[in-house]
């Protein structure tokens, strides 16, 4: 229901609308978290990858615009032939006639086509004569990753996570034993994977500026998870104190995953 909500104030196609959505202007919250994802390549890539349009009745795709068959965008496809549309916003079924006992393509030209572009117009004819519609169905977006083809954020986290190598083969079956709280137990897990919303972190995601990246509490060095838990000279000074009461001698490791 919020899909049709959003798309009837904003007027706009749902693909189009994932991938191509405007950035807000004012510096809120949501601002961020957008700006954020909307300049995150990683997170357009796995959008395309895994988004797929099955047509119906091409009322909800756009013809040009959409990424709808052979997983590209036609206008990228055929920019000549989309600059000289004269429909460049239309939904696919509004370029398609029902003639005699056939359905055929109509193409409404700023001028009449020559030349080369006659020769991109028969490939795009080529291209489009695999092209089946259904009047009864709806257009319909396909999550790849989801047997079912439904989006779930879940999997879209799955997908954004690290990869296993940047942990550096850290076996988190240490973690989870129970010996110290739930909540510190978590805490250490998000050290390691490197999730804890430091001042670089912050400075990353575009939340601080990047000159108020460097840790509060000894005001030289970067913020960054391994300075808050070994580095900084003043945590130092408690891990000495921990290590000496326990009778040990230790060498700093240099990261916190190396512990
Ligand atoms: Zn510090």
């Amino acid at each position: 229901m919020w899909k049709d909500v959003i798309k009837s104030i904003h007027n706009t196609n749902y693909s189009k609308l994932l991938l191509q959505a405007p950035i807000p202007g004012a510096a809120t919250t949501w601002t961020q978290i957008v700006n954020h994802c909307v300049k995150d390549n990683r997170l357009q890539d796995i959008m395309n990858e895994q988004s797929l349009v099955l047509i119906g009745n091409g009322k909800k795709t756009m013809f040009w615009l959409d990424c709808w068959i052979n997983n590209s965008c036609l206008a990228e496809h055929f920019p000549n032939l989309f600059q000289l549309s004269n429909e460049k916003e239309a939904s696919i079924d509004k370029m398609r006639m029902w003639e005699g006992y056939e359905w055929i393509w109509v193409f409404s030209w700023i001028r009449p086509l020559r030349g080369r572009n006659i020769g991109l117009l028969d490939q795009l004819y080529a291209i489009l004569s695999i092209v089946h519609m259904d009047k009864d169905e709806e257009d319909r977006l396909i999550w790849k990753d989801n047997k079912s083809g439904r989006f779930s954020v879940k999997s879209l986290c799955v997908l954004l996570s690290p990869e296993p190598s940047t942990n550096n083969g850290f076996s988190f079956v240490g973690i989870w034993k129970g010996i110290v709280p739930l909540k510190v137990e978590i805490f250490c897990w998000m050290a390691i994977i490197n999730i804890i919303n430091t001042r670089c972190m912050l400075v990353q995601i575009g939340i601080l500026d990047s000159s108020e990246s460097n840790c509060p509490i000894c005001l030289v060095e970067e913020e960054s998870v391994d300075h808050i838990l070994l580095h900084c000279h003043k945590h130092r000074l408690i891990w000495s104190k921990i290590i000496k009461w326990w009778g040990l001698v230790w060498c700093c490791p240099k990261s916190f995953s190396d512990m």
